[in-house]
C-alpha cells in the first residue's frame, strides 16, 4: 500500500459504501495510519491509497502518540454546514502544493465507527476543514477543484510537474498503465 499522487485515477473514483468490517479492512486501516503519520498528514482517505471504499482515518493532532485523537470513520456523510472560512490547505496526494480553500466553518457528520455503531460528529475550524477535505476525497473531489481563479492559476505549474512525474513513473513501470489501474479499481468495486 502507498499514497497515490495526482493524477492517479483512484483519486477520481466514487468510493463505495462498506457493508462489513472484516479483518482485511482492519489491517488496511492500520497501514493507512502508518502512511498518514509517515507523510505528516492529519487525515487520509481510502481513495488516496487506491482503495475505492468509504473509509477514512484521521488524527487532527498529527501526533501518533496521541491515540485519543485517532479516529476511523466509515461511510461518512456531511449532514449540515454552517458559516465559511478561508485557510491554506494541502493534500498528501499533492506533495508541496498549498493553496487557500474556502470551507464551511462548522459541520455535522454522520458516520460509522469500527464497531459498526452510528456516530454523529460536530467539528469546527481545523477539524472541520480536515473532514470536508477527506469526505470530498471519497467522492472523487480534490482540493484543487475548490480553488478560486487565482489559486488555480498559481497551482498550474505544480500540477503540471505532478502530471509529468506520474507519466515518468508509468514509463519506468513504477505505476501500472491507466487501463490496468482502472481494471483493478473496478475489480475492487465489484467485490462482495
Ligand atoms: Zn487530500
Amino acid at each position: 500500500m502507498k499514497i497515490v499522487h495526482y493524477p492517479h485515477p483512484a483519486l477520481r473514483c466514487q468510493a463505495k459504501p462498506i457493508s462489513s468490517i472484516d479483518k482485511k479492512i482492519k489491517l488496511q486501516i492500520g497501514e493507512m495510519f502508518d502512511l498518514m503519520y509517515e507523510a505528516k498528514g492529519l487525515g487520509l482517505a481510502a481513495t488516496q491509497v487506491a482503495l475505492p471504499f468509504q473509509l477514512l482515518v484521521m488524527n487532527v493532532s498529527g501526533d501518533p502518540d496521541k491515540k485519543e485523537h485517532e479516529f476511523v470513520y466509515i461511510n461518512p456523510t456531511l449532514v449540515e454546514r454552517k458559516g465559511t472560512m478561508d485557510g491554506e490547505e494541502g493534500c498528501l496526494s499533492f506533495p508541496g502544493l498549498f493553496q487557500k480553500v474556502r470551507r464551511a466553518k462548522t459541520i455535522k457528520i454522520h458516520a460509522y465507527n469500527l464497531l459498526g455503531e452510528k456516530v454523529e460528529v460536530v467539528a469546527s475550524d481545523l477539524a472541520s476543514r480536515a473532514w470536508q477535505h477527506e469526505i470530498d476525497h471519497l467522492n472523487g473531489v480534490l482540493f484543487v477543484d475548490k480553488l478560486g481563479i487565482i489559486g488555480k492559476l498559481a497551482s498550474r505549474g505544480a500540477l503540471k510537474e505532478l502530471e509529468e512525474e506520474f507519466k515518468y513513473a508509468q514509463q519506468r513501470g513504477d505505476i501500472p498503465p491507466e487501463t490496468e489501474i482502472k481494471a483493478l479499481i473496478d475489480s475492487l468495486l465489484s467485490e462482495s
